[in-house]
């Protein structure tokens, strides 16, 4: 296994100080009220470029010599990841490749665009368009910053696991949702390493559950179909890297469906004036569906809200989707 501790994670935290926001911790009276726990909000909506990605992409990009970074930087993610490093890049004055899906949503590729980098279309898969940004990168050059199977991007993820422990004591439960597992991978190694009495779990999507499904089965197993409305954990399987740290450091995974994803996401712009993307809302989803056991009632959750952008007219979408009667 990889050797990523501690000291990686407060590295990182030094490296991208400048580059990153210390975002805020909220404490919800409303949803420490339903759910009988004491629930904070760590705001990552609000980081540089709507998501915690700012953290793993810059902790990677800043660490390259400026050879390497001459060489361009290249990646496949058309989501909150593409956006990070199109940011990052341009800050550190390195050029930046994006290779996004045929049909990407205008909304991300205009803030792709926005921050300088230029965009390569294909495929439409995952698997696809990181098979495209290898094949760019070996005609090419450059180097490649992978979402979440990197140890650069899993440490630069872990500083906001710091943050919290420093902000919040006596920390019970921490919950975060998970795609490749970057980000828990990150927060368990800075958590636990520090004070191994807070327990971490996984939120995912009862549609896409192959980390919940990989760690029951004790080995990485793949999803053959994926469906649900948070499009930023739509993996089909956790990490290379990242999994055997889930299996060190996660206390266990939890499942919530499209709906409770949906209404958490409305409560949480209605009730905390905090606008998630449907992903953003699944650790909060947890929590207000009664599906965080393993914490003692009073005991202090944090929900990770992961990122906040969303398209306004999709929002407005899923608006209308959560009001069905509860
Ligand atoms: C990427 C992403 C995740 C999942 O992170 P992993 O490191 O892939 O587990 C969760 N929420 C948002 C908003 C994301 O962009």
């Amino acid at each position: 296994m990889s050797q990523i501790s501690i000291k990686d994670v407060t590295d990182a935290r030094e490296k991208i100080s400048r580059a990153v926001v210390k975002t805020p911790l909220f404490r919800s009276s409303t949803f420490s009220e339903w759910s009988g726990f004491e629930v904070f909000l760590k705001a990552e909506n609000l980081q540089k470029t709507g998501s915690f990605k700012m953290r793993g992409a810059s902790n990677k990009i800043m660490s390259l010599s400026p050879e390497e970074g001459r060489q361009g930087i290249i990646t496949g993610s058309s989501g909150n990841h593409g956006q990070a490093v199109a940011c990052i890049a341009a800050r550190c004055g390195y050029g930046a490749t994006v290779v996004i899906p045929e049909g990407c949503s205008p909304a991300k590729e205009a803030s792709i665009k926005a921050y300088g980098a230029d965009l390569i279309y294909c495929g439409t898969t995952s698997s696809e368009r990181l098979a495209c940004a290898d094949k760019f990168r070996r005609e090419h050059g450059g180097i490649f910053v992978h979402p979440y199977d990197d140890p650069m991007v899993i440490a630069g993820q872990g500083t906001a696991g710091l943050e919290i422990i420093e902000d919040l004591e006596d920390v019970g439960a921490i919950l975060v949702p998970t795609g490749g597992c970057g980000l828990i991978s990150g927060i368990a190694i800075a958590v636990k390493e520090k004070n191994p009495g807070v327990k971490i779990f996984g939120v995912e999507p009862e549609g896409s559950n192959s980390t919940g499904l990989s760690f029951r089965n004790g080995k990485r197993t793949a999803l053959d179909k994926i469906n649900s409305v948070a499009d930023g954990v739509r993996t089909a399987i956790p990490g290379e890297l990242t999994f055997p740290l889930v299996q060190k450091y996660v206390d266990g995974m939890i499942e919530v469906t499209d709906d409770e994803i949906l209404y958490a996401q409305r409560m949480l712009l209605e009730r905390c004036k905090l606008l998630a993307e449907p992903t953003g809302a699944v650790a909060l989803a947890a929590i207000l569906s009664g599906a965080l056991s393993g914490l003692r009632k009073g005991g202090k959750a944090v929900a990770i809200l992961s990122g906040g952008n969303v398209a306004m007219p999709q929002l407005s979408e899923y608006l209308l989707r959560s009001g069905v009667e509860r």
